[in-house]
């Protein structure tokens, strides 16, 4: 683990003026893509892993530039951070998915940014969004990291709080990468532990990671939370994963990210 810590700092350290110039660009053009319509939302299905049934979807949003072609959300989404237009992207997203819960029925999961939901009126626009668009609080999960919530523990409290009084329901994104201590989920009113990619990927071959796991689903059974394992890319993983007891799965050997008229299809709409 050592060596992979060097090796990335170094790769960071000679890739800076790449970052820097490529910042500056796609900053230039991402002022301009909410109004000229280059944001599409895809939607990734989920299955309820006892009977392989399609649960739900979450919302990813795509970048797909006039001037610089397709952008990965990994290369975009920092800037609109560092930039604050995640805010607006972000409202503009949840009003979009909205209007796709009326047509689709079935529960939305969103990622919401840690510069969101730092701001105090976050609980209040999602409030005011869900009752614009006349959606019902409880077809929308929103995916906060575990890194988020920690930064002010007693603040995330608050406003999950007020979120989950809108029936809204809250899952821990990317789950166990983050933090060492595991007493805040006492104090936080969320429903789902997201499993992340990086201890999936190799559960069928390293028992490190499948004793990761196994805890993780059996931690979220004793607190009555349920798990979603994410990046499931074979039927081994797949396998491993129910026999574990996860109750959600989701990833390309599922449904890839797809554009909601196709996922409709998937969801037998
Ligand atoms: P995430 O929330 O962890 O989302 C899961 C990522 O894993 C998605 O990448 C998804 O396409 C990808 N994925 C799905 N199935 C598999 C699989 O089987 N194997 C592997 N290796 N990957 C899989 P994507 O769409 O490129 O998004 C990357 C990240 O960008 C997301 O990670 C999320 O943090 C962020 N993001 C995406 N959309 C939004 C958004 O609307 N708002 C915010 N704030 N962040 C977003
Ligand atoms: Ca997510
Ligand atoms: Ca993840
Ligand atoms: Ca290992």
């Amino acid at each position: 683990a050592k060596e992979d810590i060097r090796n990335s700092y170094q790769f960071f350290k000679e890739d800076m003026n790449v970052h820097i110039t490529e910042f500056v660009l796609l900053e230039r053009h991402l002022f301009r893509a909410l109004d000229r319509g280059e944001f599409v939302i895809h939607y990734q299905p989920y299955y309820d892993l006892k009977g392989m049934i399609p649960s739900g979807v979450e919302a990813l949003l795509r970048w797909n530039s006039e001037d610089i072609g397709f952008v990965f959300p990994s290369r975009f989404i920092p800037v609109l951070e560092s930039t604050g237009l995640i805010v607006k992207v972000g409202e503009w997203l949840l009003g979009e998915v909205c209007e796709t819960i009326k047509r689709i029925e079935k529960p939305v999961s969103v990622n919401i940014s840690p510069v969101q939901f730092k701001d105090k009126t976050f609980p209040k626009r999602v409030e005011q969004v869900l009752e614009r668009h006349g959606v019902d609080g409880s077809f929308l999960t929103l995916e906060i990291t575990e890194s988020t919530l920690m930064e002010d523990v007693e603040f995330a409290q608050r406003s999950l709080k007020r979120l989950k009084s809108l029936g809204v329901k809250v899952a821990i994104d990317d789950f166990g990468t983050g933090y060492s201590s595991l007493a805040y989920l006492k104090f936080l009113p969320v429903d789902f532990l997201k499993i992340d990619v990086s201890f999936v990927r190799e559960i069928d071959t390293d028992p490190d990671d499948r004793a990761i796991v196994n805890a993780i689903i059996q931690l979220a059974k004793n607190l009555g939370l349920r798990t979603i394992a994410e990046g499931i890319e074979s039927e081994e993983h797949l396998q491993i994963l129910k026999e574990l007891g996860c109750d959600f799965g989701q990833g390309y050997f599922l449904g890839k990210p797809m554009p909601e008229g196709e996922v409709m299809r998937v969801l037998g709409l």
